[in-house]
């Protein structure tokens, strides 16, 4: 299996090493990933600059790709024959910190899995819940399983698998759950200061997220030490409003 590995938070992160190796038994890995930290980037496209891409010496020895380009623009870069063929699996990661729920919509991590499905190549994003002392080992452990099991029963293309590990040793996690995704609520606060001139600018800052832990969610299943695997796909169409929407009779 072809797989190509990138992640947001930028080509020298430990996450992203350890998953490249842990990946590296099911075939063959290309590793493209940006050149700095894009976390919070979103599922964006570059096309007012051109992107840069150099060939890098990761730590383990093997090369692999940098760009300035964002996680989304670093898939594209391989869907379009930058390092060969296309991949046939995209797994993205290991995030440094969780994605949950609403939190899809900002990551990056996740972007670049949505990047890899509007080309319908199957995808994994795999995020840890920590931002401090990260423990990769049982994450990276699940991404070759699960990636093992897509290679072994294959996976609906229009499918990105959003997995979050809790940060414990192996031995603490309860179990894998499949959820769905929960609400997070954010704790955004405007922070207002001076520049030297003595311009007003603005940090959008505030405590980490929380969110609802009901039950069945993504949130629920990392608050009570399981790995959460949600299937994720494109289409945000609000089914059931639908019909309410036809009731008002819209006309121009
Ligand atoms: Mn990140």
């Amino acid at each position: 299996m072809r797989i190509l590995v990138t992640n947001d938070d930028g080509i020298d992160s430990e996450g992203l090493l350890a998953l490249k190796r842990s990946l590296s038994s099911l075939g063959e890995v290309v590793v493209i990933a940006p050149n700095h930290n894009w976390s919070a980037a979103g599922h964006t496209k570059t096309m007012h600059k051109p992107l840069r891409v150099s060939r890098v010496t990761l730590p383990d020895g093997d090369s692999g790709y940098s760009s300035d380009g964002t996680p989304s623009d670093c898939v594209a870069l391989a869907m379009l024959g930058l390092a060969g063929d296309r991949p046939e699996l995209v797994v993205s990661g290991i995030n440094k910190g969780a994605n949950l729920g609403g939190d899809i919509t900002y990551s990056g991590t996740v972007a670049a899995a949505m990047e890899s499905i509007v080309n319908n190549v199957p995808a994994i994003a795999i995020s840890l819940a920590s931002y401090v002392e990260w423990q990769f080992e049982a994450a990276a452990e699940f991404a070759a399983t699960l990636a093992s099991r897509i290679q072994e029963h294959g996976m609906e293309p229009s499918v990105l698998l959003n997995v979050n590990v809790p940060n414990v040793a192996k031995s603490e996690i309860k179990g894998i759950m499949v959820t769905r995704l929960g609400k997070r609520i954010y704790q955004d606060k405007l922070i207002e200061r001076q520049d030297p001139f003595g311009r007003n600018y603005y940090w959008i800052g505030g405590d980490e997220p929380s969110g609802n832990a009901e039950e069945g969610t993504d949130i629920w299943a990392l608050a009570n030490e399981y790995i959460s695997v949600t299937p994720i796909h494109m289409d945000l169409t609000n089914y059931a409003i639908m019909d309410k929407l036809k009731s008002w009779n819209l006309q121009l």
